[in-house]
């Protein structure tokens, strides 16, 4: 049996970042993850000024290519409306790999499936014990499922069902695109530059919208990329599209109970405007290192719950 003080379930940016926060108060924890890292993960990749500065990032120490955004531009009903504003995109494989190392915990490759509280501790498969358990696995988070799913059910409202593709391109245009509401999509599209010429597109939008419309998020991809062709802005897309669901932010009842926590994903806070999850990932992850340090009760409060308003406002509070 590996005993140990805190076991985060899940190493992308909420696992990662409640661990590097624990790591450098000498807390023993550990992460476990059904797979091994660097691992591809479903994500355009844009992530704000305030994700760089929760996470003490200093631009010329990261390793791996972030591009900076000095202005977004819009597309709403036939309208292309341009934002200054400052953010940045990465690519989730280079970047959730680089935090997780940073954390310095030990990671042990491992699906989690049965978790049992016994004895004021907690045990998992038989092979791992902590006194703190923290669930960072994301939509389908075991430990979400286990102690959470009852007292915070999701509600299939809020779910968004979303495709992607990212792949090495010739880019021509180097500036970030949203698309709202194109051809009935209840959601956005967007297009946005990687560093080392990659590029990310997709799409997402509400699950019971859609079908609400008889429609599918597949179909809504093949319009997408007809459109990104007719603007000359890709002519090949040589990836087939990934997919995953998540939830919006709802109201998440209760993110404690006794010793057990769920942060980012598992949790469901990303945003409602935008679905942007990285950054209430890092906000939850942070606190909740907060509460094991100090034994202070966890609260969702204070995360980020729209990004719209911080996109416009970046300008003037990240100059
Ligand atoms: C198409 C798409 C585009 C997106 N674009 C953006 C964007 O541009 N910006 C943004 O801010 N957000 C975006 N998001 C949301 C963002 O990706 C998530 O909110 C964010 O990854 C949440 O981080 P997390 O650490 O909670 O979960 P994850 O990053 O999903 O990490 C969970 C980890 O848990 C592991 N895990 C799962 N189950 C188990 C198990 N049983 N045992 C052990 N390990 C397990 C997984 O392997 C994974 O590594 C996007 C989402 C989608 C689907």
């Amino acid at each position: 049996m590996i005993d140990t003080d805190v076991i985060i379930v899940g190493g992308g940016p909420a696992g990662s970042t409640c661990a590097w926060k624990l790591g450098r108060e000498n807390v023993n924890c550990i992460i476990l993850d059904k797979k091994t890292f660097p691992r591809v993960k479903v994500c355009a990749g844009w992530i704000t000024p305030k994700v760089v500065s929760d996470l003490e990032i200093n631009l010329d120490d990261y390793p791996y290519s972030m591009v900076t955004f000095d202005k977004i531009y819009f597309h709403l009903y036939g309208r292309k409306i341009k934002f200054g504003t400052i953010q940045y995109s990465i690519r989730r494989y280079e970047f959730d790999a680089w935090l997780l190392e940073r954390a310095g915990v030990p990671v042990y490759q491992h699906q989690v499936k049965n978790i049992i509280r016994q004895d004021d501790h907690y045990i998992i498969d038989d092979t791992y014990r902590c006194r703190y358990l923290v669930g960072a696995g994301g939509t389908y988070c075991p430990v979400y499922r286990t102690f959470f799913k009852e007292v915070n059910p999701r509600e299939k409202l809020h779910l968004i069902t979303a495709l992607e593709a990212e792949f090495p391109y010739d880019i021509r245009n180097n500036e970030c695109h949203l698309w709202f509401f194109e051809n009935r999509l209840p959601g956005y599209s967007w297009y946005v530059p990687k560093g080392n010429n990659h590029l990310n597109i997709g799409i997402g939008g509400y699950f019971h919208k859609l079908k609400h419309n008889s429609d599918t998020i597949r179909e809504q991809w093949d319009y997408f990329v007809n459109n990104l062709r007719r603007l000359s802005l890709v002519e090949d897309i040589p990836a087939k599209p990934k997919g995953y669901n998540y939830y919006l932010r709802q109201r998440v009842r209760i993110g404690q109970i006794n010793k057990a926590y769920i942060i980012g994903d598992a949790a469901g806070l990303a945003t409602k405007d935008m679905g942007e999850g990285i950054g209430p990932a890092v906000e939850s992850g942070l606190l909740v290192a907060d509460s094991i340090l100090n034994g202070t009760p966890y609260s969702l409060r204070s995360i980020t719950k729209s990004s719209i308003i911080n996109i416009l406002l970046a300008k003037y509070r990240y100059r």
